[in-house]
């Protein structure tokens, strides 16, 4: 029996639903497995029932979980004290692995940040940033790892449950477990001719398309909606019961965002993705704010930083 603590930090809380998403296969892990820690299932305080310790009481646990990045000083205090209880650390879901969504914040310093929300924004009354009994927010959203050593990545956003069981799995019988270097394009079913005639298309320009038929579905790249396939690790579409492989989004015949993260932690999806775009004839300097749609979710580990204001747009 393995005991099992997960934490959930910067997050919106999918990755949380995809774990419970896993579905009668956590049945069959059940027997093998104790969650001795889980805030989004069972109440447990982090200072004593009534608040009573002074210490950050996490227990001891084999495996430990986390989903979400780091944006503020209890985060950091929790993924560390995580850290010192867990054999095995796993990264859960793109926030962890790479800042994820909220890390597109890291292309601001935090003090236009706080200027933008409490006194720049239309909807909100014009207010002092607020400080009492609030951790302080860290000076950018880190990956989880840029704070402590993780032993093992589950992307995606949120992640794939049939990649959690397996993850678990290996774990359980000791074996090793990552995700193999393909791209999301290698398991796309879309038809590719390797060129475009096609102009960029803005975001949410609709593809042509057929319903429920992906063998009629041309490359949206090659159609001038940018899809990050190209740069983007596969496993997404790895179905839990058999059935075929296609990643999820163009399964809902839309491009890929990215969520899975680089194809090899050291590859620069950004640059491999204007290549990718110039390969088929596209103007990749026409991509509209380049800078995050590359690296969507991928901003922790200093991928994004703040410009100088002159940069902002590019
Ligand atoms: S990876 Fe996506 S689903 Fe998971 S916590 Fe982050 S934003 Fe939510
Ligand atoms: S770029 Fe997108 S649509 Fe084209 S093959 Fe790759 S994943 Fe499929
Ligand atoms: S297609 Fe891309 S964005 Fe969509 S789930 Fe898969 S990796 Fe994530």
């Amino acid at each position: 029996m393995a005991t099992v603590a997960e934490e959930w930090l910067n997050i919106c809380g999918g990755c949380e639903v995809a774990i419970l998403d896993i579905g009668e296969k956590l049945l069959d892990l059940l027997p093998s497995l104790q969650f001795v820690h889980m805030p989004v299932l069972m109440d447990h305080k982090y200072y004593g029932q009534i608040g009573e310790k002074t210490e950050l009481e996490i227990p001891q646990a084999d495996v430990g979980m986390i989903s979400g990045g780091i944006r503020n000083e209890k985060e950091k205090h929790v993924a560390e004290e995580m850290r010192k209880k867990c054999g095995t650390l796993i990264a859960l879901g793109s926030c962890a692995c790479f800042g994820g969504i909220p890390a597109l914040a890291n292309m601001y310093e935090l003090q236009e940040l706080y200027d933008k929300v409490y006194r720049g924004s239309k909807s909100t009354e014009s207010n002092n940033t607020p400080s009492v009994d609030l951790p302080p927010l860290t000076d950018r959203v880190y990956a989880l790892d840029e704070v402590v050593k993780v032993d093992l990545y589950i992307p995606g956003c949120p992640m794939n449950p049939a990649i959690i069981v397996e993850a678990l799995t290996a774990l359980l019988n000791g074996k090793p477990f990552s995700l193999p270097e393909r791209s999301v394009c290698d398991d796309c079913p879309t038809k590719r001719e390797e060129k475009s005639n096609f102009s960029l298309k803005r975001p949410l320009q609709d593809a042509d398309f057929t319903p429920g038929d992906y063998g009629s579905l041309r490359c949206f790249n090659e159609q001038g909606i940018i899809c990050l396939g190209p740069v983007t690790k596969s496993g997404c579409g790895k179905p839990m019961n058999g059935g075929e492989n296609v990643p999820r989004c163009v399964k809902g015949f839309m491009p890929c965002r990215g969520c899975f993260g680089p194809i090899r932690s050291d590859a620069n999806p950004m640059v491999d993705m204007m290549s990718a775009l110039s390969a088929i004839g596209l103007d990749a300097k026409l991509v509209e704010d380049r800078r995050a749609m590359f690296n969507r979710y991928i901003g922790g580990q200093k991928r994004l930083r703040p410009l100088p204001t002159a940069g902002r747009r590019e």
